[in-house]
């Protein structure tokens, strides 16, 4: 138990050690917001920082641009800390991926200033377009996490929570084609596509009233006609279906896209539905691994909040849990502000989340140190994961 302590210990003090440069990468990506796919700045400042901390950089890993994989160590147990570094368009870095960059930076310096590279392979994954184009789904599809023992990332919010429960989200484009006629003069010669599209809408509106709890459908009409004069000959939804089991995401969607075909039925209008984006699915948090998170965590400092929380959002973290033992915390950051707002852009920047990152990745460290040198934990986590487990 000792050497496994004198380890975290090392872990702790490797962070610390070099906070100041945490802080810095920060803040120069916080300055600089970069959107999904188009975060070339903040990839090349980490993917630099790890190369001077003799990690093995790949960059453009995965054929994409702004991805990268920074390996170290060729131990038995391969433990992966995930950066995500885009922006939003218009509000910056309002969902704090500047902390989780430098946060899993971080972690990744704790946990080689603490273990041997004999003991540990050490990989720092890079991915990009989280809020929209799902990198991690990529990067998954081409092998990225290959070999993979546990994934770790941790997320700023207004509150630390171990286990955060994420909906699994299926984007859909529903697009009607009828025919245009003189909405006056010869109504009867046309097929109205937007008709169908509102039947559509109306039906998901009463479909949203007997869902599950732990699900979500909400949509908006995108184009809808051309004139009031004109019977609209085409007409196009855009539509979100969450949901916190895959299964019962794979239902919904298809009772969504029944009310699809009701508004065609209806109107007399074509129907072609299409996803409009990677399919993030619903995240498993390994107890296991959250829970040796959250006690190292609580060790150098942070409170966590037991409220169940019924409404979250999504992330292609959720994909990663389901291919291997994953976690997916929430931190605070030291202010009541809720993410994608502008006061939480101003907050991911200030001195109290930069406190919060340093211990986060202190805590994320620790945890690596854990999974590497209790192999019961790990087996733990991954009896855990093969039998299923993970959801509220
Ligand atoms: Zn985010
Ligand atoms: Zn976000």
């Amino acid at each position: 138990m000792s050497e496994t302590n004198d380890a975290k210990e090392r872990a702790r003090l490797g962070v610390t050690e070099a906070a100041e440069e945490l802080i810095d990468v920060s803040q120069r990506i916080h300055a600089n917001p970069e959107l999904a796919f188009q975060e070339n700045q903040a990839a090349a400042l980490l993917s630099e920082r790890l190369e001077a901390r003799g990690f093995q950089v790949e960059r453009n890993a995965c054929g994409l641009e702004t991805a990268f994989r920074a390996s170290w160590g060729e131990g038995p147990v391969t433990i992966a800390y995930l950066c995500e570094y885009d922006a939003l368009p218009e509000i910056g870095h309002a969902c704090g991926h500047n902390l989780i960059a430098t946060a899993g930076l971080g972690a990744a310096y704790g946990l080689k200033a603490a273990l041997s590279p004999s003991q540990v392979r050490l990989l720092v994954v890079g991915t990009p377009a989280e809020e929209g184009g799902g990198g991690k789904v990529i990067m998954l599809e081409r092998g990225a996490f290959e070999g993979v023992d546990v994934a770790l990332m941790a997320h700023p919010s207004p509150a630390d929570i171990d286990m955060p429960p994420m909906y699994g989200v299926q984007g859909l484009e529903a697009e009607y084609r009828g025919r245009a006629a003189h909405a006056s003069f010869a109504p009867e010669m046309g097929i109205n596509a937007l008709d169908g599209l509102i039947t559509a809408y109306q039906a998901i509106a009463q479909l949203r009233q007997h869902i599950r709890r732990d699900a979500r459908i909400h949509g908006i009409i995108t184009y809808g006609g051309s004139a009031p004069n004109v019977v609209p000959d085409r007409a196009v939804g855009h539509f979100l279906v969450r949901a916190l089991r895959p299964s019962y995401l794979d239902e919904l969607t298809e009772k969504v896209q029944r009310c699809f075909e009701a508004g065609a039925a209806a109107s007399g209008a074509t129907l072609e539905v299409r996803p409009t984006e990677r399919l993030y699915l619903p995240m498993r948090n390994n107890t296991s691994l959250a829970g040796a998170y959250r006690a190292n965590a609580e060790s150098v400092g942070r409170t966590f909040v037991d409220i169940k929380i019924d409404s979250t959002g999504s992330s292609d973290m959720g994909n990663i849990s389901q291919a291997m033992p994953s976690i997916h915390p929430m931190f605070g950051v030291g202010a009541m502000a809720f993410n994608h707002t502008p006061a939480f852009t101003s907050v991911c920047a200030t001195d109290a989340a930069h406190a919060s990152m340093v211990q986060v990745a202190q805590a994320m460290a620790m945890t690596g140190v854990d999974v590497v040198l209790d192999p019961d934990l790990l087996q733990r986590a991954k009896d855990e994961f093969a039998s299923g487990g993970g959801y509220p």
